[in-house]
């Protein structure tokens, strides 16, 4: 691993400080200096990248990602992807988010029982490239849930997005299996969701027994526990449990908001509003117009959501980007609109939305003393950005601005030139 030293950038550096000027070297994995002045670092023996002026960021990080899902409609599209092509599929989409500048994510769920885990062991031993990468279950649901796709003529495990289970027993064995299988996290639907009519979002499906059981086995291996919340229940049931990870987190009312409050150094909120977004104004194309999507429950999701997750933000609930990015309508590596998402509707400002993707998420990561900031001595996981996603959070999911990525000290994705004396193509917007 050569060093590197990236000389007259503009550093955001994920502190919440205002940006400035200056050098950044990387030895290694980790940063080994900052300097404020431009050629205050020694040049000696490093690779010398010039960046004109670009910005320099942490690497983004993905609070709620299903790199198995495959861009289509439906739930049943994508559990009906043959295994083998699966696998594939899965890898190439680790890859993507990598060089997209995603250089941590949060798997959120997986859609067959061992996707996640493969491709994390694969990614952490070389043998492909991808993120940091925190290993889901599939979903664990209950019959008639979110997740439960099997027919009653076709009952067979296989036919279901989630794994269905019925009683403390039944979910003790669910669990048991994944974490055999060697997840890092198990993943709960509570909550139902307007994707599924017979089990809309703001309906509650899991008993608390089912929860502990599943709470307990996953804490006694030393796992987490991530939950499908939307409705207020369920959030409170997420509390209640001590489920670290909520996602949506849709439905509140004062005791639900009071409850996160009181517990938000443990609690991180995902809620990936992109989809609700999608599915209201962006998906006709496959047959779901304002009108349909607003009578499958959106149009009140979303009012409910942005009302809450404000709420939230305002109390200091820790509220981070990602989610349901792999659908048709959210198709993936578009995950840094959710930036935009938090500026234009949760009322953050730009600095916040970005340490909601660097700061925080290395908190979730648990990584939080090592990662997520330009400071000396952490993980180099660094993006090399054209322009200031702070006048323009939407450069962030432009490929041709993202210069450069690093993860642990190795471009996942090389700038063109690396010289003295670089000059990039395009100028800063
Ligand atoms: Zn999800």
């Amino acid at each position: 691993m050569a060093n590197v030293l990236f000389t007259n950038v503009r550093i955001i550096d994920g502190s919440g400080a205002q940006p400035y000027s200056g050098e950044v070297l990387v030895q290694g994995n980790r940063i080994a200096r900052v300097g404020r002045s431009a050629r205050s670092l020694p040049t000696v023996g490093v690779s010398v990248i010039d960046a004109a002026g670009a910005t320099l960021m942490p690497g983004l990080v993905e609070a709620h990602t299903h790199f198995s899902w495959n861009d289509a409609a439906t739930l049943r599209e994508i559990q009906l992807m043959p295994l083998e092509e699966h696998v594939l599929w899965t890898a190439s989409v680790a890859q993507r988010y990598l060089e997209a500048g995603w250089t941590s994510c949060v798997g959120a769920a997986c859609a067959k029982p061992r996707l996640d885990v493969v491709v994390r062991n694969a990614i952490n031993e070389g043998l492909i490239p991808g993120p940091r990468y925190l290993a889901a279950s599939q979903e664990i649901t209950v019959a008639g849930g979110l997740g439960d796709e099997t027919l009653p003529h076709i009952p067979w495990p296989e036919f279901s997005f989630g794994v269905v289970v019925s009683g403390p027993d039944e979910m003790r064995k669910a669990v048991r299996m994944f974490l055999k299988y060697g997840v890092d996290s198990i993943k709960l639907n509570l909550s139902g969701d307007n994707f599924v009519a017979a089990a809309r979002a703001e309906t509650t499906w899991m008993t608390d027994e089912e929860v502990a059981v599943a709470v307990r086995e996953a804490k006694m291996r030393g796992k987490r526990v991530a939950a499908h919340a939307r409705s207020c229940e369920s959030i409170k049931q997420c509390v209640r449990h001590g489920i670290e990870v909520i996602y949506h987190a849709s439905f509140t009312d004062e005791e639900s908001l009071d409850m996160l409050e009181a517990n938000k150094d443990k609690h991180f909120v995902a809620p990936g509003i992109a989809i609700i977004y999608a599915m209201l104004n962006e998906a006709e194309r496959w047959g779901i117009t304002r009108a349909k999507a607003a009578d499958m429950g959106y149009q009140v999701e979303w009012d409910a959501a942005l009302e809450s997750l404000r709420k939230m933000h305002k109390r200091g609930i820790r509220v981070l980007p990602g989610g349901d990015y792999g659908f048709a309508m959210t198709p993936h590596c578009q995950n840094a609109r959710d930036l935009e998402f938090f500026v234009k509707y949760l009322g953050m400002t730009p600095m916040e939305a970005i340490l909601s993707a660097t700061k925080l998420g290395a908190e979730i990561m648990m990584k939080g003393n090592d990662l997520g900031q330009v400071k000396e001595g952490y993980l180099a996981d660094l993006l090399l950005v054209d322009g200031d996603p702070l006048s323009n959070l939407a450069i962030l999911r432009e490929p041709a601005r993202m210069l450069a990525v690093m993860k642990d000290g190795a471009f996942a994705k090389e700038p063109e030139i690396r010289s003295a004396r670089t000059r990039w193509g395009r100028t800063a917007a």
